[in-house]
């Protein structure tokens, strides 16, 4: 395991001998402050714990980064573990030093990721400090590229779990930003403890004949050289060459099944110029030196990938036969492809052209958009991911404009990457002038056309979010859904959480569901059941992935014990009472009272025209109720009826009752002694002792109205040792 000790001298070297200007007496008075707070602390290699700071600072400083970055490396780590506190910074290091310390604090404390609900938790994390200052997530990607050189001296079972994230999180990352250095060395390190055999296989094949693969790429090198001595450069080209990474070798061995011999791209030689229009005459001259390979030229140059990356590649044979690749880029590609993000820093003017930075934040917006219209974690890895892939085919719109799009997208994804609109209001399209269906996966070198509806109101459908390939299109609908369909989405979300709820018997009072959801209505961004309902209904919550946990919570706080379904225990059938029922415009109707709900007298009540079974009352806080009125069919709809208690009626109703209490001797005793009191009926009744100790009373009896029941409730709850009260639901 090789981890030089890196002193503060050799940070003063390199800050001396670069030509960007660093405020080298605050970075010594970090480095002073950080030793000072570590004193006495030590890593797992057994070394002075200060030479971790100083190693990501100097990871930070090769790429360029700028003062206030390498005096937070510095002290990245003294908030979490010494007695100092960020005003301590921010009083000797300004405000930007401590916040971004204080930045890659907070990222730390992000459990390792294991559960699917953390990593989420993890990936939103970064992805907001990273909205915040992108230069904390540069820190941090250092900060992992140092504890992954020297995971060695970690326990196994933490190698493969920092390894594994740092493969899922913390080089998709790495790549977006367009870091190069640090993305392929995270990659070959992760790829080292996730899978020893391959990493070991693959480095003793490099070993073997090494000396003649270089002589090989050298050759080629001297080559090009001389050719392209013979034109005329703005500046000298320099040619560079190389095998590419172990993990790139890895993939195509292990993932495309690939000998080491058919590895086309093993080598890669790089020719950089100062203009783009030298980038094509160096192309045409390589292809008139070279064969080139079918299908193997990419232009990355008029299609940049999504993290910017630009260059021209083209694989062709060489003399003797084997084939590498060349890539041809001018100097400002080459700071874009080899630094990413962190060429703002490195470079005084930033790059020349588009201002980038704004472009990778826009990323970052939009990978926090999709966020909040999903709650898939590997939906959001995917997105961090995606778009990348080096197999994007190349599709043009009628007018020849060139449109990137990851293998398989398909229509829909095309139409929804030319503009939001498009998708929204496609109808079909035409490919090479044939109409296809909207599922038709395009191919590269394809005219594809849409065909748009006129009618303003046209919106997506929901069969195309299966359809889309494209994390873009589906992140469109599903705001469209969100936002065009509220109130559709309320009633479906509604009656989908209402369905799923009942399915799982999740049976939870209306009035208390809200409490009930709190944490996931925080978790997804609700700030009411409404907001939670329409989620549910675009698509944007999978209730499948909740229902588990909701079971859980169910059964930790609503029952103790699954009650008897028994129907023998609670007699169902009482005598209706039509005289206590005023109906409006019905007369002379059969009444039958909801078992569901149980009405009293004194409820408020809603009658329900049945079919052949007269009228049935429930009260209008019933769950059966609310569920029917919320599927809004108008068919059903009308079949409500309103209706009204009499008061000049007497006769009792039979209703069912719960009391919970601490289980002692005399509790059913004391009870039925009160409500004998009270001159109330008792038709049937049990007691069963819960799993937790307390007994619980069940009896159904015979009451007048609902402030008879009230009065008795409160006498029960004076009993010593009742816990509850409440009114039995089916
Ligand atoms: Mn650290």
């Amino acid at each position: 395991m090789e981890d030089k000790m890196v002193t503060i001298d050799e940070l003063v070297q390199i800050i001396l001998t670069n030509d960007k200007q660093y405020d080298l007496s605050k970075i010594l008075s970090a480095h002073e402050f950080a030793a000072k707070a570590h004193e006495g602390q030590f890593r797992s290699s057994g070394q002075p714990y200060i030479m971790h700071p100083l190693a990501v600072a100097k990871i930070l400083l090769e790429l360029g980064m700028d003062t206030d970055t390498v005096c937070a490396a510095l002290l990245h780590d003294v908030v979490e573990d010494t007695a100092a506190t960020t005003e301590d910074l921010k009083k000797r290091f300004g405000t930007d030093v401590a916040q971004l310390v204080e930045g890659v604090t907070k990222l730390k404390k992000i459990p390792i990721f294991n559960k699917e609900q953390q990593q989420a938790e993890n990936v939103r994390k970064i992805m907001l400090a990273m909205a915040e200052d992108i230069r904390v997530i540069i820190i941090k990607l250092c900060d992992r590229l140092h504890n992954m050189r020297t995971l060695g001296f970690r326990p196994a079972d933490k190698q493969r779990n920092t390894a594994a994230e740092t493969m899922h999180i913390y080089v998709p990352i790495a790549n977006r930003l367009g870091i190069r250095a640090v993305k392929d060395e995270l990659e070959d390190l992760s790829f080292k403890y996730l899978d020893p055999f391959a990493h070991s296989e693959i480095e003793q094949i490099m070993a073997m004949k090494k000396n003649e693969r270089e002589e090989f790429i050298h050759s080629i090198k001297a080559y090009i050289g001389e050719h392209l001595k013979d034109h005329q450069f703005e500046r000298e080209p320099e040619i560079s060459g190389r095998v590419k990474s172990n993990y790139s070798i890895y993939k195509k061995m292990y993932m495309q099944h690939k000998e080491f011999d058919q590895i086309y791209d093993k080598y890669a030689v790089r020719v950089i110029v100062s203009t783009v229009a030298e980038c094509y005459a160096v192309l045409g001259l390589i292809h008139d030196m070279y064969r080139p390979l079918p299908n193997r030229f990419k232009d990355y140059i008029s299609t940049p990938k999504a993290n910017m990356y630009q260059s021209l590649h083209t694989t062709v044979l060489g003399r003797e036969g084997i084939p590498f690749e060349v890539q041809i880029r001018t100097w400002d590609m080459h700071a874009t492809a080899e630094y990413g993000i962190a060429a703002h820093w490195k470079y005084k003017e930033g790059i020349k052209g588009t201002d980038k930075m704004d472009q990778r934040l826009a990323w970052v917006r939009q990978v926090l958009e999709t966020q909040q219209t999903s709650d898939d974690v590997e939906e959001i890895v995917r997105i961090i991911k995606n778009d990348l892939a080096p197999e994007d085919i190349f599709v043009m719109t009628p007018k020849g404009d060139t449109v990137s799009l990851p293998v398989k997208a398909t229509v829909i994804d095309f139409a929804y990457r030319i503009h939001t609109e498009i998708g929204h209001k496609t109808m079909g399209a035409k490919v090479d002038g044939k109409i296809v269906p909207l599922d038709y996966e395009l191919q590269t070198g394809q005219i594809c056309e849409i065909m748009i509806s006129k009618d303003p109101d046209k919106g997506p459908n929901r069969a195309w979010l299966d359809i889309a390939k494209t994390n873009d299109a589906k992140a469109k609908m599903r705001s469209w859904f969100k936002k065009e369909r509220r109130e559709e989405n309320i009633t479906t979300g509604r009656s989908m959480l209402e369905k799923e709820l009942k399915r799982s018997r999740i049976l939870i009072p209306e009035e208390e569901l809200e409490a009930f959801l709190a944490d996931d209505l925080k978790r997804h961004n609700c700030s009411s059941l409404e907001d939670f309902y329409a989620s549910i209904g675009y698509g944007g919550i999978i209730l499948q992935k909740l229902l588990p946990r909701w079971k859980d919570l169910y059964h930790k706080n609503y029952c103790m014990e699954e009650k008897p379904q028994d129907q023998s225990i609670i007699t169902p059938i009482r005598t209706p009472s039509t005289s206590r029922i005023i109906l409006d415009d019905i007369s002379d109707c059969a009444v039958k009272f909801a078992q569901c709900c149980n009405p009293l007298p004194g409820d408020d009540i809603i009658g329900f025209i049945t079919r052949g079974h007269g009228i049935s009352v429930h009260t209008t806080q019933c769950i059966n109720y609310k569920s029917m009125l919320s599927r809004n069919i108008p068919e059903e709809q009308e079949r409500w009826v309103e209706i009204q208690w009499t008061d000049t009626s007497n006769t009792a109703m039979q209703t069912g009752i719960e009391i919970v209490a601490l289980d002692r001797v005399g509790l059913v005793f004391d009870i039925c002694a009160i409500l004998t009191e009270a001159r109330i009926p008792i038709v049937h009744s049990s007691s069963r002792v819960l799993k937790n100790g307390n007994a619980i009373f069940d009896a159904s009896i015979k009451i007048v109205n609902k402030s008879q029941l009230t009065a008795v409730f409160d006498r029960i709850r004076k009993i010593k040792g009742v816990l509850s009260v409440e009114r039995a639901t089916n």
